[in-house]
């Protein structure tokens, strides 16, 4: 075994091997792999070996295109067969929210490249002659989709690396991570030490307990997941030996199930609700294609409906159950990048559709590890996505969810409802108490839009078709009726929601902000740091706020701050709230050596109110201690103030467009702060207004948000940001490679788009825009603006469409809209508001 390696690799199951071929394939070739049993023994074995390219979320789909792509090369490059067989997947709906679902996945698909079919209940009916098509209205196949021999693909991929130089130790154990003082790390084994400058954890199941060696919490524990495959059925061996095609994989989403011929018989894969958390503390340390008891009565439902669906599936008796662990993470997403924390740290890890995603995960994750970045824009799968909050308690009630859900609709405005209410404000009663209907966001509970108190839907309202696990609306609690649909279309609280905007454009609005990420950066070397750092220029005047970005090396976007100068060597940063440790990390990350500037997250100590309207003013001059006029407290300046006995930092900014202010104040006096407020504002009609209030409001300023408009896949310059980028201050992180840029120009532009003739369905973002039926761009946000009255996107589009006038076509739910580029800001494009 060596005792250095630019890169060790733990865990040798289809994600570890991936990364290692990754890894050698980008030139470390002198990287090892140690498994502590044989290749496949943790999860791989078991795998039913599907390849699933559906996939809602931008950054997954692209990982799991890359994958089924590179898999197919696989044969030619190892010499061995990995029993790919490109059967095609059909998805069945059976309700029309269904088909939206399928409708708006088709954009995202046709944004990233993966090709997607849809079938009439009769097309379904040819390819899989055994499925009954009652009650189905549609269908979407993937013809690239099909799926693969878990065990052969990582015998492929490990000789692959072999080739390329890689070394792989079997029946190795790794037992302590140690950091040295150079900065290298020691990963100790029962065979023996190795030095390295990186390491990779791919662990499956025992994510947790290797992230306990070096002192960090993995989101990760597994659910159980069972399948059931029978014995030969008569009519698909006669269908055999006819040499008739397989039938493919057959998916009836609505009942939450998968199936696929195997062996003559059938395999049926349920996602059941119920399905138990284990591992929780690690797998034993004996551990070896481990299977669990089999539990059908937890399937008996699922049974039923495979059986209506495909009669054969009763016909055939069980041949075998595999009832096996399934690494689960809150949101159901793999955790692939940096760990928290630590440097030259990396996690692969919470796969659950670990087959599907092996490749493209091994590959960005190698391009991140080899060249500091990776090249698509990863944050959906960013170890950084999740807090501290996210402990064992959490993880068990949330990723039991994830998995119970892997079927269902995923509606953009779904809410989840375990381990809820988790992290709530001091304001929270009172914001229930005034109608919210919350969101959860990074734990936090967060009013997305306010309900009138005696507002409840009917029973009509909530009517839907028998669908075994497809709810549209959020579960409540005993004795409450639902207050909102979940829907691709506008639901029933869009006119709510409309009633906020109006209210923050006419009188005044105040919304609970707090879960905002909060950091304080000081010391003498915080402005030359922060300069060398971010894209603006670092305020010289205490008081004074500017919107920042912290670049990529290579001039993409990966932090937005609003930076406040609070005293001559301190500095306030505010970004967004599910990007905390994200930012507090990748900031961490860049400090000094030299001690000469220190970071401290004040999230949790500090809560934010937002308050917005003509009439804000007013209603802050009634409750502050000091002038608030125009003269005084001009728009992007901040001052210290006191309401009634709370004193707190009011900064003249907000993210809705109207004149507005951000009272950033210890969290314990919150409720102090807001009953002043509320009693100042009543008569200036003070109301609270939600997260779905300011995301229209939002959009017709054209303000853009990270993960949406600013990517690390965009420079900056692509995504709008000139006033905010200052080429002349000297030089700071991914300056160079923007000027790069701009010499060689830009591929896209972003644009705001008005898009015409919508009745119920306003663009998400990921829509696919078109020119004369040519891909030139993607949605990145959309909705409709209450103050304009028009359905708006915002979208990146090839530079030559993006003049005024220019129109293109955006594809919302199937059906063809007509959108014009529109000036950026429809609403009060000078910012007098603002400015007022
Ligand atoms: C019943 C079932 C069916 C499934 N079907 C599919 C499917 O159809 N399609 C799909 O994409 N996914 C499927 N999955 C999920 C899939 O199996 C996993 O996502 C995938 O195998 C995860 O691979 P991995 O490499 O992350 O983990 P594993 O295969 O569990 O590998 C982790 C390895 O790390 C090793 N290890 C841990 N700790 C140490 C240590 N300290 N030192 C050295 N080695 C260590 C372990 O021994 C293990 O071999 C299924 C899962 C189940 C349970």
């Amino acid at each position: 075994m060596r005792t250095h390696a630019r890169a060790v690799v733990i865990g040798g199951g289809v994600v570890g091997v991936s990364t290692l071929y990754h890894l050698a394939r980008k030139g470390w070739s002198d990287s090892v792999l140690v498994e502590r049993r044989e290749l496949t023994s943790g999860s791989t074995w078991h795998a039913a070996g599907l390849l699933p390219l559906f996939n809602l979320s931008y950054s997954v789909g692209q990982i799991h295109k890359y994958s089924v792509a590179l898999y197919g090369t696989l044969e030619q490059e190892s010499g061995l067969d990995v029993g790919l067989r490109k059967v095609s997947n059909i998805r069945l709906a059976r309700t029309r929210d269904r088909m939206d679902e399928y409708h708006y996945y088709a954009g995202v698909a046709a944004t990233i490249g993966v090709t997607v079919k849809f079938l009439t209940p009769q097309e379904v009916k040819e390819i899989w002659p055994l499925c009954n098509v009652d009650g189905i209205i549609g269908a979407i196949q993937h013809p690239e989709d099909g799926y693969i021999q878990p065990a052969d693909l990582t015998q492929a991929l490990a000789r692959a690396a072999r080739e390329r130089g890689a070394e792989i130790n079997r029946h190795t154990t790794v037992i302590a991570i140690e950091r040295r003082p150079s900065g290298e790390w020691k990963v100790a084994t029962d065979k023996g030490d190795i030095v390295c400058e990186h390491v990779v954890s791919a662990t499956g199941n025992f994510a947790r307990a290797t992230g306990r060696m070096v002192g960090i919490n993995v989101p990760v524990i597994p659910v159980q997941h069972q399948y059931i495959v029978t014995e030969a059925h008569p009519e698909i061996v006669a269908r055999k030996a006819k040499g008739l095609p397989e039938m493919g994989v057959l998916r009836e989403s609505d009942s939450s199930w998968y199936m696929r011929e195997e062996a003559g018989g059938l395999l049926l894969g349920p996602y059941e609700k119920g399905a138990p958390a284990c591992y929780v503390d690690g797998p034993s340390a004996d551990s070896e294609y481990e299977l669990f008891p089999e539990d059908l009565d937890r399937l008996a439902p699922h049974i039923e409906t495979a059986i209506a669906r495909v009669p054969a599936f009763g016909e055939a008796g069980v041949k075998k159950v595999y009832n096996g662990a399934i690494a689960y993470t809150p949101d159901g997403s793999p955790i692939v990048g940096p760990a928290p924390g630590l440097k030259n740290f990396w996690l692969n890890e919470g796969h659950s559709f670990g087959v599907t995603a092996a490749g493209g995960a091994g590959w960005q994750l190698a391009e991140w590890i080899v060249d500091g970045e990776p090249t698509i824009d990863m944050l959906g799968v960013d170890p950084r996505r999740f807090g501290a909050y996210a402990e064992t308690g959490y993880l068990i009630e949330k990723n039991e969810e994830a998995y119970a859900r892997v079927f269902t609709v995923h509606y953009p405005d779904e809410e989840r409802v375990a381990a809820r209410p988790l992290r709530q404000t001091p304001c929270y009663g009172r914001m229930k108490a005034l109608g919210a209907v919350f969101g959860s966001i990074y734990g936090w509970e967060r009013p997305n839009w306010f309900a009138p108190l005696d507002y409840a839907l009917s029973e009509a309202d909530l009517a839907k078709p028998d669908v075994l696990l497809n709810e549209n609306h959020p579960a409540v609690g005993p004795g409450e009726r639902p207050r909102e649909k979940w829907s691709f279309r506008r639901s029933n609280y869009f006119d709510f929601v409309g009633a906020e905007c109006r209210n923050v454009h006419d009188n005044v609005g105040l919304q609970d902000m707090s879960a905002f990420a909060k950091l304080e950066v000081s010391g003498p070397g915080a402005e030359g740091w922060l300069n060398s750092i971010l894209t603006n220029r670092i305020p010289k005047a205490v008081g004074r706020v500017t919107l920042t970005y912290l670049l990529t090396s290579r001039g993409g976007v990966r932090a937005e701050f609003t930076l406040t100068r609070i005293a001559p060597e301190r500095f306030y940063l505010v970004s967004a709230g599910a990007l905390e440790a994200h930012d507090f990390d990748t900031m961490e990350k860049l400090l000094p050596a030299d001690m000469s500037v220190r970071i401290d997250k004040v999230t949790t100590q500090r809560g934010v109110l937002v308050l917005a309207g003509p009439r804000s003013r007013e209603v802050l001059s009634k409750v502050a201690d000091i002038d608030v006029s125009n003269q005084a407290f001009p728009w992007l300046t901040a001052r210290r103030l006191s309401i009634r006995s709370a004193g707190l930092i009011a900064m003249r900014v907000n993210f809705v467009g109207e004149l507005g202010y951000e009272l950033h104040h210890p969290i314990e006096m919150q409720n102090t702060i807001f009953d002043a407020l509320m009693a100042a504002g009543a008569v200036f009609g003070i109301k609270p207004f939600g997260i779905r209030a300011m995301d229209s409001l939002r959009l017709e300023k054209s303000y853009k948000l990270v993960g949406r408009e600013l990517s690390i896949e965009y420079a900056a310059l692509e995504s709008g940001l000139e006033r905010f980028v200052d080429f002349d201050k000297g030089p700071f992180l991914g300056r160079d490679a923007l000027v790069t840029w701009c010499g060689k120009g830009f591929e896209n532009k972003i644009v705001t788009l008005e898009v015409q003739g919508v009745s119920d369905a306003d663009a998400r973002g990921s829509e696919p825009v078109t020119k004369d039926g040519v891909m030139v761009g993607r949605t990145t946000s959309g909705g409709y603006g209450w103050r304009t009255g028009k359905s708006l996107a915002l979208a990146m589009v090839k530079p030559e469409l993006s003049n005024i006038g220019s129109e293109v076509d955006v594809r919302i739910l199937g059906e063809t809209r007509r959108a014009v580029v529109v000036p950026d800001s429809p609403y009060d494009p000078k910012n007098a508001a603002l400015r007022q």
